[in-house]
């Protein structure tokens, strides 16, 4: 009896002691990959999942939350402010790049975490000048202002930024060649797939195409996965730490073409990124994984199909963006403070805090 009492005791302890350490700050992250799938609502990652056998890499995430996605000016927000918001911390106009209500810039986490020593990325499967790309680094009244935007990549040291939109670099109406500069630099220039993977230096500037990259329906091909696979290798070499983030661009596009084959192919493609950076994530053990959207788009709903068949029957409500609440997954050390319903802002201010980063 006096064992059992013993025994009784040294469990109430050990358990105290368990819930002591459970309960206290969260474990920080060294490295956050943010991934964004730009117009990706519920029904457009639940069609992936249904014309994908009922699985997706996506349901690997044990901490899910929402956001609140509207902009400064609208209940629906484009890629601009929805991306700003993450960027920047701040709800900003339709169309904004990296600047707030009044248009003036605001300094980015990627500029805050490239100033206090991290490594940085950006990869994405639309121009890399494109709204959400440009608004993590770079500074424009408007999202339409491609040339002003790839100045702004000579602005930041970031270590490797992979997508279209080589035109903006080289074939400028200023007949500034930037990609001089970003040799002098010490960036490496690779087009194309092939130069992009055989990369090995450390600060790389990757071209998919010299404008928009085709879609996943067409001949871009699963270069996404692999670019941020390749991403990772180059800024998991710096030993602070490091921010990324990388975009499957277009399940926007197949949304604003009522096209539910585009959608469910980007989202395939999508999901291979995210289980790149999940299994990153656990094999390293400090890093913090994050997929959400800037908003959902063309109102997809599934209103038939078949599970054994892996078919989707779905059906469009609008060619533009919607206003609902925006599904956030995180994986890692800090990954429960994204559970529970908040502002696409805070989004910003967890990812800041998390990394120990002011401005
Ligand atoms: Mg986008
Ligand atoms: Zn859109």
């Amino acid at each position: 009896m006096k064992n059992y009492f013993l025994l009784v005791f040294a469990f109430l302890l050990f358990s105290c002691a368990d819930k002591k350490s459970v309960d206290a700050q969260p474990r920080k992250p060294k490295n956050i990959i943010l991934l964004i799938g730009d117009g990706m609502g519920l029904a457009q990652v639940y069609a992936g999942m249904v014309a994908n056998g009922d699985a997706l890499n996506i349901e690997r995430f044990k901490h899910i939350g929402f956001h609140k996605s509207y902009s400064s000016d609208n209940i629906i927000t484009d890629s601009a402010a929805g991306a700003t918001a993450f960027s920047c911390g701040e709800k900003t106009y339709n169309g904004a790049i990296g600047v707030g209500t009044d248009s003036l810039p605001r300094e980015t986490i990627l500029e805050t975490a490239e100033k206090k020593g991290f490594a940085t990325g950006l990869v994405a499967t639309c121009t890399i000048t494109h709204a959400t790309p440009a608004s993590f680094i770079a500074h424009a009244k408007s999202r339409k202002l491609d040339e002003d935007i790839a100045l702004d990549f000579l602005k930041t040291d970031v270590d490797v930024f992979i997508g279209g939109g080589k035109d903006y670099f080289e074939k400028r109406s200023d007949s500034i060649n930037l990609l001089d500069k970003l040799k002098a630099n010490g960036y490496g220039i690779a087009t194309g797939d092939a130069e992009i993977l055989a990369f090995t230096g450390n600060k790389l500037a990757g071209f998919i195409a010299p404008l928009q990259p085709d879609s996943a329906t067409g001949t871009r091909g699963d270069i996404l996965h692999k670019a941020t696979q390749k991403a990772l290798d180059i800024v998991s070499k710096n030993p602070q730490g490091f921010f990324v983030m990388s975009e499957g661009s277009q399940i926007d596009w197949g949304g604003h073409a009522n096209k539910q084959t585009y959608i469910i192919q980007e989202m395939l493609d999508f999901d291979k990124a995210i289980g790149k950076a999940l299994d990153f994530a656990e094999k390293d053990g400090n890093t913090l994984v994050i997929v959400t959207a800037d908003h959902e788009t063309g109102g997809f709903a599934i209103t038939g199909g078949s599970i054994a068949e892996r078919k989707v029957q779905g059906e469009f409500i609008t060619t533009h963006h919607t206003g609902v609440m925006i599904p956030v997954y995180a994986y890692g050390p800090g990954a429960e403070e994204f559970q529970g319903i908040y502002q696409n802002t805070d989004i910003y201010h967890k990812m800041m805090s998390l990394l120990g980063l002011k401005k």
